[in-house]
């Protein structure tokens, strides 16, 4: 199992951390508009006594998706019931998730681009008519019993949009769409979670923090832990900036919250392939990742940060890159 601090799907969350999630919309930091646009959905549908419409959630892990469903349900003051795609493999899995759901509970699915077609065809239906289809008997006597289910709002995540089927998105009503968090935001995030759990930090240990975690909720909360232990282990009340340049060194984390493998990625497209374009099938190998995990785990925040770029040709680096990483560019590398 690979290991890190900053790939947000690879952290894993404990006790502590659900103890940090946001539980109401006014207490769920950044991504303003989209709050703002829940806050008069949520609103209306609740004056019509409707459940809300169904919602689809897109962006990287660690932004908040599965929160913001949690979310969505208290506002709405029903239930939450989660699951993800890969775990629903038979029909009768999703039956069991959708006949047991009461009126106005969200219904969250993460990682949706994963269903199967079957189960998709199902949710359709589901979402559609609040009904499901389903075949009884079997040969000639076969026939196709129509169930109705309670008017729930299903909350589907994913990190990957471009996978997901156009009729399965044409039967959201509402998409989020989640962008990294803004530096101002995240700080307000650490600060939120030291208050929470009881750990003082300076104003400039923050910032620092918050410039170092990728634009992520996920990865501030698990650094700030991770630098909560290194002012323990030195006997210091309060987490200052000299400890967190200490404890993100040790950890063999930049200041732009990148690994020793983010770098790698951004070496080998300078060292091998002069900068790029390199394809991605490529880069992948050289790096012994998946593309999959190329794509999806490393480039979005590399990209973000300014030291990739996804051409047609292929992915290059920026003159932002060779700064970061004290490398000169090439003589008359034109960016
Ligand atoms: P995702 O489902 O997108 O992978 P999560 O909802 O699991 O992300 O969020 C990861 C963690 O980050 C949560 O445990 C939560 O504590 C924190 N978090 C996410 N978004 C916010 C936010 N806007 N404000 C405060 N904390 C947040």
């Amino acid at each position: 199992m690979e290991k890190s601090l900053v790939r947000p799907d690879l952290i894993k969350e404990d006790a502590q951390d659900i103890a940090l999630r946001p539980r109401a919309l006014n207490e769920f930091l950044g991504q303003q508009a989209m709050k703002d646009n829940l806050n008069v959905f949520i609103t209306a549908a609740k004056q019509r006594g409707d459940s809300l419409d169904h919602l689809f959630l897109i962006g990287p892990a660690g932004l908040g998706k599965t929160t913001m469903a949690q979310i969505v349900a208290n506002e709405m003051q029903g239930g939450f019931v989660q699951t993800t795609a890969p775990a629903l493999d038979k029909p009768k899995d999703l039956v069991g998730f959708l006949t047991n759901l009461k009126k106005g509970d969200v219904f969250f699915i993460d990682e949706i681009h994963s269903l199967k077609p079957a189960i998709e065809e199902l949710l359709y239906i589901a979402m559609e008519d609040y009904g499901i289809d389903w075949v009884v008997g079997q040969g000639p006597m076969a026939r196709t019993i129509r169930i109705a289910i309670k008017p729930f709002t299903l909350v589907g995540a994913t990190t990957k949009a471009g996978v997901v089927s156009s009729p399965l998105i044409s039967r959201f009503g509402i998409t989020c769409r989640f962008s990294f968090y803004e530096q101002e935001d995240l700080k307000k995030i650490v600060h939120r979670s030291a208050g929470l759990l009881n750990i003082k930090i300076d104003e400039e240990a923050a910032s620092l923090l918050a410039k170092s975690s990728r634009g992520t909720p996920r990865v501030v909360n698990q650094l700030l832990k991770r630098m909560r232990d290194f002012a323990q282990f030195s006997g210091e009340d309060s987490i200052s900036v000299q400890v967190v340049r200490t404890g993100l060194a040790r950890l063999e984390i930049d200041e732009l919250g990148l690994e020793k493998q983010d770098r790698e990625i951004l070496k080998i497209i300078i060292e091998r392939y002069k900068g790029g374009p390199v394809g991605a099938d490529n880069l992948a190998i050289t790096i012994g990742e998946s593309v999959e995990t190329l794509e999806d785990y490393y480039e979005p925040y590399l990209i973000q940060a300014g030291l990739l770029q996804r051409t047609p040709r292929g992915r290059v680096v920026t003159s932002l890159t060779y700064g970061h990483l004290g490398i000169e560019p090439l003589e008359g590398q034109l960016f």
